[in-house]
């Protein structure tokens, strides 16, 4: 893990948030590479989700929450982590991190009975600071799907089977924020919620779960990383009725780094107020005061029922951590020299190429490498960079280390016969190609 936070800080892919006045504890800012990487992961997933199917729409719902909806979900009563105080030295933990009733800090028995903690984020709204006025920063994404559940399938016409997706931030007062960017009072997540026919979720969540790990899999996540964990009941959610975690070994352990929860109809149903609207017809129902009412018709047996629903729901920062922990590798280069290399997926580098003219400060050379770039750029793959440093092997090191897939180096031969030098950054093998070839060669780099 340390090599990992200390590549992270050098190269710009994640820092800690307000770190010039000491850090705010779980809370972390994403730098130059990083927003690069983590974007990537997230229009990934969006893709997997939204373009490459026919049966999922997106959203992006408010992060202030309106407080019914978390009393309503069961979120206001159940939303806790069991809080233990250290009477000696005063510091608070999270149940599960007390090891034989000692304090984690002073290794004092002089401890507290756990009580619940509720780990949702309040914030007055409008001037008027009181006990009334206030939102919820919601600590999942998903009950915005919910509440938006009605808008988004009367806009869309969309009949049962079918999901809606979403990315977006997530806040929760974790009591001990820890493993970098593990455990995070900010994070971010991408949760789909994939409504059925009660009945049919079973089947779901089995085909959710292959789903998820398949595209794990396509992000560079070496399946044996991975592992499958049936949460046991007394371990579920309020809300879940079975649940799937998809386990992954960080450097810290193995924890979960996607739930797949069968939710039943409990969130649909919890928003629906009055069951009678199950009688009603769609018209009445939109007549009648409460918006609510998140029914659907069966239009064969012409009555009405609240779905079932599936969630997938993964972390981005957690997916993050993986990938790179996947991608991380030191390796022996011969002449007991050793580099260090990011082998991420193409699809994930912040940096998809990076264009180094030999010297820099030859105009010819840097007029050039500067042409180059830009053509590649207009291909839309990516951020394409132009490396003015002058020293190819210097280059060729930072752009190992942050996984950038290829490095094309304009030198003289580039002025004379219009070719340019591919270096890969997995194999290190060297070939010249003319520049004219050179947009294949990188969209092939890049598959
Ligand atoms: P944990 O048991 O680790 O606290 P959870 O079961 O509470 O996680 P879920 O409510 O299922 O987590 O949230 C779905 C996903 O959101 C998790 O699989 C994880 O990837 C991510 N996530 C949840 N809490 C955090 C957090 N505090 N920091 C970073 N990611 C988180």
């Amino acid at each position: 893990m340390d090599e990992l936070v200390s590549l992270c800080k050098r190269r710009g892919f994640v820092f800690q948030s307000g770190e010039v006045y000491g850090g705010l504890q779980g809370v972390y800012d994403y730098g130059p590479l990083g927003v690069e990487l983590k974007n990537n992961l997230k229009h990934s997933w969006w893709s997997a989700m939204i373009f490459e199917r026919d049966d999922i729409e997106g959203l992006d719902a408010a992060i202030l929450s309106k407080k019914e909806v978390f009393k309503y979900s069961g979120h206001e009563d159940t939303f806790s982590d069991p809080l233990v105080d250290c009477k000696d030295c005063k510091s608070r933990w999270r149940e599960d991190l007390i090891v034989d009733g000692k304090c984690p800090g002073c290794g004092s028995h002089d401890l507290t009975s756990p009580r619940p903690f509720n780990l949702m984020f309040k914030t007055p709204v409008g001037p008027v600071e009181n006990e009334e006025n206030f939102a919820y920063l919601r600590p999942e994404t998903a009950q915005h799907i919910f509440t938006s559940f009605k808008n988004v399938q009367d806009s869309t016409s969309r009949q049962i089977p079918f999901g809606i997706a979403q990315i977006g931030k997530a806040f929760r007062n974790e009591i001990n924020p820890r493993n970098f960017i593990f455990r995070l009072r900010e994070f971010e997540q991408m949760e789909l919620e994939y409504f059925v026919k009660p009945g049919e979720d079973e089947a779901a969540l089995d085909y959710w779960c292959a789903e998820r790990l398949g595209w794990w899999e396509k992000q560079g996540v070496n399946p044996s990383s991975l592992e499958i964990y049936n949460v046991p009941n007394e371990e579920l959610a309020h809300y879940s009725k079975k649940t799937i975690d998809i386990m992954y070994r960080f450097p810290h352990g193995l924890e979960e780094l996607e739930g797949i929860a069968n939710r039943t109809d409990f969130d649909l149903g919890s928003h629906t107020k009055n069951q009678d609207a199950l009688s009603l017809t769609s018209k009445t129902m939109e007549n009648d005061e409460s918006t609510m009412r998140l029914a659907v018709q069966d239009l064969e047996a012409k009555k009405w029922y609240v779905p079932f629903v599936i969630e997938p729901s993964a972390g981005v920062d957690r997916g993050v951590l993986a990938i790179l922990n996947e991608a991380f590798t030191v390796e022996a280069i011969g002449d007991g020299k050793e580099r260090t290399v990011l082998k991420l997926k193409p699809h994930l580098s912040p940096i998809k190429a990076a264009v180094i003219p030999l010297k820099k400060n030859n105009d010819e050379l840097v007029r050039l490498a500067k042409e180059i770039k830009q053509n590649l750029q207009a291909l839309g793959l990516g951020r394409v960079f132009f490396e003015n440093t002058g020293n190819i092997g210097k280059a060729y090191r930072r752009h190992d280390e942050v996984g950038t897939p290829m490095c094309i180096t304009v030198d003289f031969d580039s002025l004379e016969n219009q070719t340019v030098t591919i270096r890969d950054r997995d194999s290190m093998e060297q070939k010249i190609v003319s520049i004219s070839e050179l947009p294949e060669a990188y969209i092939g780099a890049l598959k």
